[in-house]
């Protein structure tokens, strides 16, 4: 094992041979924060096939998902996606949280071809995976890409999930991308959280002119970040404020509540443009309803919204997930060096103090994003 020190590590930080268990928080059932336990007796994820990547992770991120899935949330399922054979093929418990993770290669699959050991990388965890609040963490090549040289790993953490977020939405449903966005005009309802801080840069990279809905106190921030025009929505009715302007070609919601009833009336009418929402109740309708009932609800409420929209007004109504997309971080890799985009870290953890990560987002309010350091 080239490279091997004492004390079971080698140069990049790889657990050696005789290395099988780790730390992580993890949890052994679903509910508050009293169910995060840290354990220093996790199995090290080690690499099992020949297109895998596994990482020291150096810190993790936080997203609203952490604390929904702490509770349950999507818990039926992950699961059939964990193991779609069999539920025995993968124990639901211990669970890792954290979606994000930025770090070193320690160990590659024989067929990796784009990663060393030592790499400096990034990548957005899937949800039905175990999670980065770990010493390692393990993906498939296509998931991991090389970090930002300008970010530290603390900055670097705060990006992949948010950013393939709203690439898939703002890409894959909202039709968006760096050639054809210029001078679009782009809602985004809620942009002072994770995925809106993200979102401004990227359109504003891309040439968008950008709307942003926020709290009184974060118009500095995102006005900071390059949204053209800011709505506050805590002195009420947003939707007349944005009613008089020019109407949009693309809208993502970040909020979801009774946005989508006042929404759709500010795109532009019979003209393509859309309305992308990431709150869905797909994963919830799977916890209550059962898989299949779940799915065939969530489905039919999609369907009949996309077409009483596209009927009455000519504008399409589509849903936004997160997509896991190495190549796609390349890109916005490139724009971080480039200076466009810039991290927004609003909280900093150790790794001692998960929990009280956990706790500082329950809070919500959140301005960027919330960091735990690993390493
Ligand atoms: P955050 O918690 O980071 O940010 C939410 C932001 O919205 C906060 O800044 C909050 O600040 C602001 N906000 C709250 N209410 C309103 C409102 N009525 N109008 C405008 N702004 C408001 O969340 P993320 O950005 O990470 O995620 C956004 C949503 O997208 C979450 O619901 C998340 O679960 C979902 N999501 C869905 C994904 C999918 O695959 N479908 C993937 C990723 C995220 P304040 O309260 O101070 O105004």
């Amino acid at each position: 094992f080239q490279g091997r020190t004492s004390f079971g590590r080698n140069v990049f930080g790889c657990p050696s041979r005789w290395q099988s268990s780790m730390s992580a928080w993890v949890i052994d059932q679903y509910g508050t924060n009293e169910v995060l336990r840290p354990s220093q007796e996790v199995p090290v994820p080690a690499v099992t096939s020949a297109t895998e990547v596994m990482i020291k992770v150096h810190a993790a991120s936080l997203n609203p998902l952490d604390i929904a899935m702490r509770g349950g949330y999507g818990a039926k399922l992950l699961q059939l996606r964990r193991s779609p054979v069999s539920v025995k093929d993968r124990p639901e418990f211990p669970l890792i949280l954290g979606r994000d993770v930025s770090g070193v290669v320690v160990d590659c699959g024989s067929g990796v071809t784009h990663f060393s050991p030592g790499d400096e990388v990034w990548a957005a965890v899937p949800p039905w995976k175990q999670g980065s609040l770990a010493e390692f963490v393990t993906l498939t090549e296509y998931e991991v890409c090389h970090k930002p040289k300008l970010l530290s790993h603390t900055e670097a953490a705060s990006i992949p999930y948010v950013a393939s977020t709203a690439l898939s939405a703002l890409v894959n449903a909202g039709g968006l991308c760096r050639d054809s966005s210029s001078n679009k005009r782009v809602l985004i309802i809620g942009g002072s959280g994770g995925v809106g801080t993200f979102s401004i840069q990227l359109l504003k990279a891309w040439g968008a002119h950008v709307t942003v809905t926020c709290s009184h106190n974060a118009e500095g921030l995102v006005r900071g970040l390059g949204a053209d025009e800011v709505v506050d929505y805590t002195a009420g009715d947003p939707a007349g404020h944005l009613e008089v302007m020019e109407k949009f070609d693309v809208i993502l919601d970040n909020i979801g509540e009774d946005t989508e009833e006042w929404a759709m009336g500010l795109l532009k009418p019979w003209s393509g443009s859309k309305y992308v929402t990431l709150v869905t109740p797909l994963l919830l309708n799977t916890d209550s309803m059962g898989l299949l009932e779940g799915t065939l609800n969530a489905g039919c409420s999609l369907q009949t919204k996309a077409i009483q929209n596209i009927i009455s007004r000519g504008v399409f109504y589509r849903w936004g997930f997160y997509a896991p997309d190495g190549p796609a971080l390349d890109e916005i890799r490139n724009l971080v060096d480039a200076g466009k985009i810039l991290p927004v870290v609003e909280a900093q953890f150790p790794f001692t103090q998960v929990p009280q990560a956990f706790q500082k987002l329950e809070q919500g309010h959140a301005r960027g994003k919330t960091v735990v350091r690993v390493a």
